[in-house]
């Protein structure tokens, strides 16, 4: 059997993952448009960080806050309009992302047409790949009905347990928060473990949070799986061949007898459009961020210089559905803000601002989120954006969480909310506009797209696990 799989992200990986076990003898092409080469480089220099952040400066200047939404100095600042162009590395955007994977629930999935009960075989299989750490027996894992945690959770800083007891009040149903459930190496022994250096922010130089390329490399993928740098254009549907991009005439693929579209949602979708010659316009929605400082004035609690400095807390709202991602104050935000000569001597105020201060991220859903339109124009196609998010949906869920913590001595500081460009959690409505079933994928006989630009609409809580339970779902019944 001869395969094409178009992308290197988490969906590709879970597609690859579903055809070593189905057709471990099958002849694959990996397309990417990235350089191999350029595949997770790890630094060992202890200078590494010093260097990223003096690049940081050269190029944006002293700035507060930093003035990018991506992790890592890989990610230019995109414009909006260059926003579709993930194409950068492979392992596609896991090489910056969070990695916080919260299973979707029923409500999420009912348009995928899709349940708990039948994507709950899938999330056990890709959580086989991503090693979840978390906190099994947590109010949040409990209430999101999250068994698929693998790994002891992330240490965290004492200010967490805090927060975490205080939205856990029993008095409050609407409200849960645990450690977050996040696709970590926090096994001590394991030469990718966390080291709790507090650099996530500039990109982890250990691999420690799952990136696809990476675990793709340390899989030792089989001879018959072949990595191809290029740029596709779109797919023949009628012969599966696949027409890349490039000077003068486009080049063709020989015939397929599968092919697995997962370039990411943005990609994907224009792909599709290229590929169907569909003159309908596609919805694309990209979750909002609304975020927040939350500052603790009660009785002291030891901070730390170690430490994990994404994500160690996630809180949900069963009303409005909404996730927060609570953060450390972590070096990055001052650092990028000083001259690197005064660094040093102010790193220690940063260690106890920790002690005090955290950062509450809330994601809205896609129906008060940014929404743009993707349409065919003369062969291409034009990306618009046609709505701002709904940042005020965020007030009532953010005085609520603040009346909560008050008697734990947290105050949320609600006036100071600020949004973010992107969060890169992307949805498109393209099933809707082919007119093509979001439970198969099928764009076409053999043709399948499976990504998130079948998932129609983005709820708030991180797609990627959902997205690599579906791919896999999608390959298991098209092999
Ligand atoms: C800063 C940041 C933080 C995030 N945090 C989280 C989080 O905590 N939890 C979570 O669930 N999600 C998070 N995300 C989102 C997550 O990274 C994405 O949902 C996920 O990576 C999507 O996987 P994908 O395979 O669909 O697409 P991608 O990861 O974008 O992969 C697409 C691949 O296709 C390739 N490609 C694109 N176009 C073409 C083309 N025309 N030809 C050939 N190849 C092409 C690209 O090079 C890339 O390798 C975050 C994202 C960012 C940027
Ligand atoms: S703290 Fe962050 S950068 Fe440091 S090893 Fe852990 S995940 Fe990587």
């Amino acid at each position: 059997m001869k395969l094409a799989v178009i992308g290197s992200g988490a969906a590709a990986h879970a597609v690859l993952a579903e055809i070593r076990r189905r057709q471990p003898g099958a002849t694959v092409d990996v397309y990417d448009a990235a350089e191999p080469e350029s595949a997770c480089a790890v630094p060992t220099d202890p200078e590494h960080y010093n260097a990223v952040y003096r690049t940081l400066k050269q190029r944006e200047g002293l700035s507060f806050p930093p003035p990018k939404s991506h992790f890592g100095t890989a990610v230019d600042s995109r414009p909006q309009a260059q926003m579709e162009n993930n194409w950068q590395r492979p392992g596609g955007l896991t090489n910056y992302w969070g990695a916080t994977c919260l299973p979707f629930s029923d409500e999420d999935l009912r348009l995928l047409g899709l349940s708990r009960e039948q994507l709950d075989p899938y999330y056990e299989r890709v959580a086989g790949l991503l090693k979840i750490a978390g906190d099994a027996n947590s109010k949040l894992a409990l209430r999101h009905q999250h068994r698929f945690i693998q790994a002891a959770p992330v240490r965290r800083l004492p200010l967490f347990e805090k927060l975490d007891a205080a939205v856990n009040d029993p008095a409050s149903q609407r409200f849960v928060a645990g450690s977050n459930c996040v696709a970590l190496d926090t096994a001590p022994e394991s030469p990718t473990s966390c080291t709790y250096c507090g650099h996530c922010l500039a990109g982890c130089y250990r691999q420690a949070l799952f990136c696809s390329a990476s675990d793709t490399a340390r899989a030792q993928q089989p001879e018959t799986i072949r990595y191809r740098k290029a740029l596709v254009e779109r797919i023949d549907l009628d012969s599966r061949q696949i027409v890349l991009q490039g000077r003068g005439q486009a080049q063709r693929s020989e015939p397929y007898d599968r092919i697995f579209l997962a370039a990411g949602c943005v990609q994907s979708t224009a792909i599709a459009l290229r590929s169907t010659g569909l003159s309908q316009a596609v919805t694309l929605y990209d979750n909002a961020i609304v975020q927040f400082p939350i500052v603790y004035t009660g009785r002291g609690v030891p901070g730390s210089k170690n430490y994990f400095a994404l994500s160690q807390s996630l809180i949900t709202c069963s009303e409005s559905g909404s996730l927060i991602q609570v953060y450390p104050f972590a070096d990055h935000l001052l650092r990028t803000a000083v001259p690197e000569l005064l660094w040093p001597a102010l790193r220690p105020l940063v260690s106890l601002l920790r002690a005090r201060l955290l950062i509450g991220r809330l994601y809205l859903h896609s129906d008060h989120s940014h929404q743009y339109r993707m349409k065919l124009q003369a062969g291409d196609v034009a990306m618009t954006k046609t709505r701002e998010p709904d940042q005020a949906s965020a007030q009532p869920i953010i005085a609520a969480l603040a009346t909560l913590l008050k008697p734990g001595g947290f105050r949320v500081l609600g006036a100071l909310t600020s949004g973010t460009r992107t969060s890169s959690h992307f949805a498109s409505t393209l099933v809707d506009a082919a007119g093509v079933s979001p439970q198969s994928g099928r764009l076409a006989e053999h043709v399948y797209c499976c990504d998130a630009a079948m998932f129609r609409m983005s709820p708030a809580l991180s797609p990627t696990f959902s997205i690599m339970a579906n791919a896999t779902r999608i390959a298991e019944a098209a092999l």
